[in-house]
């Protein structure tokens, strides 16, 4: 079957007789040879700044989901009230069950992001209409544009 991605390797090289300059990995003691201009080999991968760059960024996320579960404030900056923002932004409203699945929490911690959230001033929580147990969240700033309930119900 088709597909677009299936030639990439041929559009990222248009000339096959060219040849590729050969970069080698900047670890230490490793000697193999990248591809593509890559700093570093497939087993040193790991060293990379973007990818160090993205393992802070987990850790950092992983602290403040013990902080969600120690009841504890949140740094200014936090990740996970990012990770709520953008789901308020693209949806205008998101419930406990539907955040703790999109953004891989636990519905405690969803629960509790959500009521960070809303101490934030970034939604206003409601008990669902049609299941009473189910809080949901309502974006208090505007979005890309899809949100009428912000719009005073226009739908
Ligand atoms: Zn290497």
């Amino acid at each position: 079957m088709y597909h677009p991605l299936t030639h990439l390797r041929t559009i990222s090289n248009p000339n096959p007789h060219l040849r590729p300059t050969t970069e080698h990995c900047n670890a230490v003691r490793c000697n193999a040879a990248t591809k593509s201009g890559k700093k570093f080999c497939t087993n040193h991968v790991a060293q990379h700044d973007y990818v160090k760059e993205i393992e802070k960024k987990i850790k950092a996320r992983e602290a403040e989901l013990k902080q969600v579960d120690a009841n504890a404030e949140l740094p200014e900056d936090s990740h996970l009230i990012s990770e709520v923002r953008a789901m308020l932004w693209q949806d205008g409203r998101i419930s406990a069950p539907g955040l703790s699945r999109y953004i891989n929490v636990s519905s405690e911690q969803a629960t509790a992001l959500l009521r960070y959230a809303e101490k934030r001033g970034l939604c206003e929580l409601k008990l669902s209409k049609r299941s009473p147990k189910k809080l949901v969240a309502n974006a208090l700033f505007p979005n890309g544009g899809n949100n009428l309930t912000l719009l005073g119900g226009l739908s």
